[in-house]
């Protein structure tokens, strides 16, 4: 029994809409479920739900284009893959839909069923692989949290945009007290599992809106939406007392009360960039150290 798939068209003309609804019927190896969008605005809104297998989107929309829409839809951070149906072929249409990430182009009236159905199948795979990718390219391995290269692209997008709005946005630093010891006691693998409890521990404490990376060996770093210097204060002060309050369980050895300091920075009071911003918290930080560990320092 071959599984069904929700397929969305974006398509302005109904004849065609019905066309590629009936070689999509037509398919042998796999049953598709349609949604039909008729205008460029309806279709966006509806590929940016996120709910489709894939999209097979008209190259010419109107008075707008599919190659606008499909921007449009990356820069959302949507990945849906999406497959360009164009009534002619040429180099240009080629080289356009290649270049704004479609995973393929048909040419309307040259498609079969059989054509149809293995452009989705490879789409779809090709979009697993580049989803695989993704996570491989922007997660940590060891806690499965943002990796420093993740972090560092989501902080400057997001001074950016809270520059841009005149909003808020906390910046906090966390390294993890007399780490050595904790490997030296205990072994490496017994200080790999102590920066994964730590991880899941901070990561359960913020919204889920919040960004919770791992930037350095044992360091940790969160980025507070639309949160202030004074909010973000307190938040890095609940995050120093948890990871205290949480006692890690070991194998052997029983378990282990580890500590954090923490700097907190604010934009825009401690700085409009993200370079800025990011000083100012290891200044913080490391006030923190040197105050005495197992706190929150607030930049100043
Ligand atoms: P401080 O309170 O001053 O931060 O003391 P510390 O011992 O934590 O000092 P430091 O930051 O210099 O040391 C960090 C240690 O973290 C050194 C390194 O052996 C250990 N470390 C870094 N990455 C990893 C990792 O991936 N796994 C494990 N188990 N240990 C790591
Ligand atoms: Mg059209
Ligand atoms: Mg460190
Ligand atoms: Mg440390």
């Amino acid at each position: 029994m071959p599984s069904t798939q929700k397929i969305l068209i974006i398509e302005d003309d109904r004849l065609q809409f019905r066309v590629t609804e009936r070689l999509l019927a037509n398919a042998r190896m796999a049953r598709f479920e349609v949604d039909w969008a008729q205008t460029f605005e309806e279709g966006l809104r509806l590929l940016l739900t996120g709910r489709y297998a894939a999209c097979l989107l008209d190259f010419q929309l109107g008075a707008r284009d599919g190659l606008e829409l499909l921007r449009e839809a990356r820069e959302a951070n949507c990945h849906t893959p999406v497959i360009f149906l164009t009534a002619d072929s040429s180099e240009q249409v080629d080289e356009a839909a290649m270049e704004s990430g479609a995973s393929d182009y048909l040419v309307k009236g040259e498609i079969t069923p059989r054509v149809l159905e293995r452009s989705i199948r490879y789409s779809l795979k090709l979009g697993e692989a580049m989803r695989e990718l993704r996570l491989l390219a922007t997660r940590d391995a060891l806690t499965g949290l943002l990796n420093r290269r993740a972090f560092d692209a989501l902080l400057a997008e997001e001074a950016d945009r809270a520059r841009r709005l005149g909003r808020s946005l906390a910046v906090l630093l966390l390294d993890l007290d007399h780490f050595k010891s904790v490997n030296d006691t205990r072994g490496h693998p017994g200080g790999d599992a102590v920066l994964a409890a730590v991880a899941r521990i901070l990561g359960n404490e913020v919204r889920t809106i919040d960004k919770v990376a791992r930037i350095g060996g044992e360091e940790f770093a969160v980025l507070l939406m639309e949160t202030d210097a004074a909010e973000g204060f307190a938040v890095a002060g609940r995050l120093v007392e948890a990871v205290r309050a949480q006692p890690i369980v070991l194998g052997e050895g029983g378990a282990l009360t580890i500590t954090v300091s923490a700097g907190v920075a604010a934009l825009p009071v401690h700085g409009e960039a993200d370079a800025t911003l990011l000083a100012a918290a290891d200044k913080a930080l490391y006030a923190a150290k040197h105050g005495g560990r197992n706190r929150a320092v607030l930049a100043s």
